[in-house]
């Protein structure tokens, strides 16, 4: 929550002035564009916080077949959507100017609307309880998760994009009234479950990161438009 954007225009001023933040622990990495086009996307890693309820607590491991490790993976993921050269352009290579967040659930948002972004977006993988060896498609696939009416154009979005190259294919839009990473930014929240990390077909593809994730690049120029 940024009060400094609820204050008169002769308080952005106080910008200038040095920000103490919850955020400090795990500052954020900025990445900007040879050319810029106006537009900041934030990318927050997965933490799987437990720390919800504890703002600054420690991110959880969240794991999968084969020794997968949602938050490094998310992460991974992050890299290559912002500067990867795998297929597809990237995110500095559409002339987004993008911040990614490393640390917990409330860092991240508080830094994302702190900074101003006009988009922000979590990168997760999803889990069920099932067995490594389940080979079921129909059981699987990419969801995107949304709050509200700001939200769900790039949710729907997202999931058609992703869930176009994901191996599952039960693949939707899941509206969500639970997560703070929907609820908390400033800007829409476009929530990528990318695909499920409980099944071997699906920690496969998702460890190909650099031939998918200029899809999330794609999914942000279609939401802005460009
Ligand atoms: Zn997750």
């Amino acid at each position: 929550m940024s009060l400094i954007k609820t204050l008169p225009a002769v308080a952005l001023l106080a910008t200038a002035l040095p920000v103490v933040s919850a955020g400090d622990a795990h500052a954020d990495t900025e990445y900007l564009p040879t050319y810029w086009n106006g537009k900041k996307v934030y990318l927050s890693v997965a933490c799987h916080d437990g720390n919800d309820d504890i703002p600054g607590g420690d991110c959880i491991s969240n794991s999968g077949c084969d020794g997968y490790w949602e938050n490094g993976a998310s992460n991974k993921i992050a890299n290559a959507a912002v500067a990867g050269d795998g297929a597809g352009r990237n995110l500095l290579e559409r002339f987004y100017y993008v911040s990614k967040g490393r640390g917990t659930l409330n860092e991240n948002v508080e830094n994302s609307n702190e900074w101003g972004a006009d988009l922000h977006v979590p990168l997760h993988t999803n889990a069920s309880n099932e067995t490594c060896s389940n080979t079921n498609a129909g059981a699987h696939g990419t969801k995107a998760l949304y709050e509200g009416s700001g939200d769900e154009r790039c949710a729907r979005i997202l999931q058609r994009k992703v869930g176009a190259d994901s191996p599952g294919t039960d693949d939707d839009p899941v509206k969500r009234d639970d997560l703070g990473e929907l609820s908390l930014p400033d800007a829409p929240s476009c929530y990528l479950e990318a695909e499920f990390h409980t099944w071997q077909k699906g920690v496969d593809w998702i460890r190909k990161e650099t031939s998918w994730s200029y899809r999330i690049g794609g999914t942000v120029d279609e939401f802005f438009g460009y």
